[in-house]
């Protein structure tokens, strides 16, 4: 609920605040069912539910309603608990106003005012809705989730590289079988057409040697395009792999 102390400009089009709503001051601030959803549902047609919601989390107002969301939420999207600790939580904030997915969410560094001892600081935006607020406990949460989720993916791109590599050494061994196959053949023919005998035997030898060399080539240039491919396969797991360990050490994390 808006508290009209005449500092906020939003807080002159509270909807709470219209003296029609005035009689709902304390459902704010219930905790029943029933109160949560009238409140919330007078905030969703509210038209500073954004700043309310903002207001909130930047000020960690944790008891009440506010821009639609009841406490807990709010909370939740801060991780702090009720007694206003960081937590660290198994279920990541949301966007508080369109209630976007934690993926949504990025965390950005900005330039403060004035000078003094601080001169950044940490804000969470939301990719859906553009809703940036500021805190450090979100931000830290938010990030927390970017971190793990990038841990996943370099081990499943470790994953997918180390079994592109194993089936592109054994594409090679097939291809040092079929070179051992094709120099045989060669040597098979040279053999036959060393031999100047003149007689069918000969002459159906010397043609099945030359088959025997045909056939072996064609083997090995099938396995060398076959191991070509799994060459690609390997180089693009390889450069997926540096990519999301780049991203995973740019967010200050090793493995
Ligand atoms: S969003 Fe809800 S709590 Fe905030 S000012 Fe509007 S009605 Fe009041
Ligand atoms: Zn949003």
């Amino acid at each position: 609920m808006a508290i009209l102390n005449g500092q906020l400009d939003w807080q002159k089009d509270a909807a709470c605040a219209k003296p029609e709503n005035l009689h709902l001051k304390d459902s704010f601030f219930s905790t029943t069912a029933e109160d949560r959803n009238i409140t919330k549902n007078l905030c969703f047609s509210c038209d500073v539910r954004k700043d309310c919601v903002v207001w909130a989390l930047e000020s960690e107002t944790i008891w009440g309603t506010w821009g639609g969301r009841d406490e807990n939420e709010i909370r939740r999207t801060l991780s702090v608990s009720s007694e206003g600790k960081e937590v660290r939580r198994d279920r990541y904030p949301q966007c508080p106003y369109c209630a976007a997915r934690t993926s949504q969410l990025l965390v950005k560094v900005i330039d403060l005012d004035g000078g003094g001892r601080w001169t950044t600081a940490k804000v969470v935006e939301c990719q859906t809705c553009n809703t940036t607020w500021r805190s450090r406990s979100s931000a830290n949460a938010v990030n927390a989730y970017h971190n793990g989720r990038a841990s996943i993916e370099v081990k499943k791109a470790k994953k997918s590289y180390d079994a592109l590599t194993s089936k592109f050494f054994a594409a090679v061994a097939v291809v040092d079988d079929s070179l051992v196959m094709r120099n045989a053949a060669i040597e098979y023919q040279r053999l036959v057409d060393g031999d100047r005998t003149r007689t069918p035997d000969a002459e159906e030898e010397r043609t099945i040697a030359r088959e025997v060399v045909k056939e072996a080539r064609k083997v090995v240039r099938t396995n060398r395009t076959h191991m070509a491919r799994m060459d690609k396969k390997k180089q693009a797991a390889s450069d997926r792999l540096d990519k999301v360990e780049k991203v995973l050490h740019s967010r200050g994390r090793t493995q």
